[in-house]
């Protein structure tokens, strides 16, 4: 019987494209060169979700930035999370223009009136 070794699953076995030395699958950069062989994957951790949706929120362009680099990435869950981060960008700025306009709105109303009551004094 011929002693198969056994390959764990886990570790494919992959080169280099640059040195063409023998990597363990789980190297994001070549130890011999060091080049980068593939992308880090992102964080998906609750912690880190909860921390990029709320820069989404409190400071709407800032969170696009989070948003692109977890739509680029490959993991479906992070494309997940970018997509979140850009609906929730998205609903705070509308909500900012929102409560701006109102503010303005309102304040053109008390000018309006001010100036009506003015008129009505004369
Ligand atoms: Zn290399």
């Amino acid at each position: 019987m011929e002693n198969v070794p056994t390959i764990p699953t886990t570790t494919q076995k992959v080169f280099c494209p640059y040195c063409f030395h023998t990597l363990s699958g789980g190297d994001y950069f070549c130890p011999f060169c060091g080049k980068q062989i593939k992308e880090k994957p992102v964080d998906t951790s609750v912690m880190k979700q909860v921390s990029v949706y709320l820069v989404s929120l409190l400071l709407p362009p800032a969170g696009l930035w989070p948003a692109f680099k977890y739509l680029k990435a490959k993991d479906p869950q992070a494309k997940k999370i970018g997509m979140v981060c850009i609906v929730l960008t998205i609903i705070s700025i509308l909500l900012s223009v929102y409560f701006l306009s109102a503010f303005v709105n309102s304040i053109n109303t008390q000018i309006t009136n001010q100036l009506n009551d003015g008129l009505l004094g004369i």
